[in-house]
């Protein structure tokens, strides 16, 4: 079975929160669907015990750091999981610089990682895709051997997909997945799930279905909008 995570970003008030719980009450699978709304409503879907993350977390636990959540609080709310390295906390927050603090602090604190990684267009058209994502691997793995690093999930998202409804092809898609997968067994002795997310919607997922190797997906876009989320899982193995 697939997991399918369902990433809000900075989205919703709290009342489109509570219409959307009401939505898909009782229609979820709760054991495969994990929802990272923004911060000030995990509680909201904890209480009706969703399985439930946080979009980021910050690279220290606690301290003068004015404007930051930590992995403790966000423990306190109930997640389970966090998603590191998402390409826009990359683009807009400098966030290479704190990925492998953050991976280690999500270890450290039993949280399972959703670690994002993928190439910018430039990146792909002049083929260093490979390069990219095993030097975003390494750099997120690094001095890391205390820790449990089967609790890694890893999201191949291309950049150039992300909120623009093109997504690549199903032989790149495998190839790059296997390349990962790979990599991963060969330098690090890990076995890992590896999810893709660009652009998953309605119009694409039975294509994307056909892909062997994935074990399930990160949806921005198509999961703010419950009905058509609703379909969307229905239709994933
Ligand atoms: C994302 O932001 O991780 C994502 C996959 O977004 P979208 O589905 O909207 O492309």
């Amino acid at each position: 079975m697939k997991l399918i995570c369902a990433n809000f970003k900075m989205n919703f008030l709290k009342e489109n929160i509570l219409n959307y719980l009401e939505n898909i009450h009782e229609k979820i699978n709760k054991d495969r669907v994990i929802f990272f709304p923004s911060n000030l409503y995990i509680s909201d879907f904890k209480k009706e015990n969703y399985l439930v993350g946080s979009q980021d977390i910050s690279f220290k636990e606690f301290g003068s750091l004015t404007g930051e959540t930590s992995i403790k609080q966000l423990k306190e709310l109930g997640i389970s999981y966090t998603l590191i390295g998402h390409s826009e906390r990359r683009k807009y927050f400098n966030d290479n610089r704190y990925i492998n603090a953050k991976v280690k602090l999500a270890l450290k604190n039993d949280l399972k990682v959703i670690l994002c990684i993928g190439e910018s267009l430039k990146e792909r058209d002049n083929n260093l895709t490979s390069l990219v994502l095993k030097k975003e691997i390494d750099e997120a793995l690094k001095n890391n051997n205390c820790f449990n690093l089967n609790n890694l999930i890893i999201a191949y998202e291309p950049i150039w997909s992300i909120g623009t409804s093109v997504i690549p092809d199903n032989k790149v898609i495998f190839k790059i997945v296997q390349e990962i997968k790979d990599y991963l067994k060969n330098k690090y002795d890990l076995n890992l799930k590896v999810l893709y997310g660009g652009s998953v919607n309605l119009e694409n997922i039975d294509k994307l279905e056909n892909i062997s190797n994935l074990d399930g997906y990160l949806i921005g876009g198509a999961s703010l909008q419950p009905e058509k989320f609703l379909d969307l899982i229905r239709i994933i193995k």
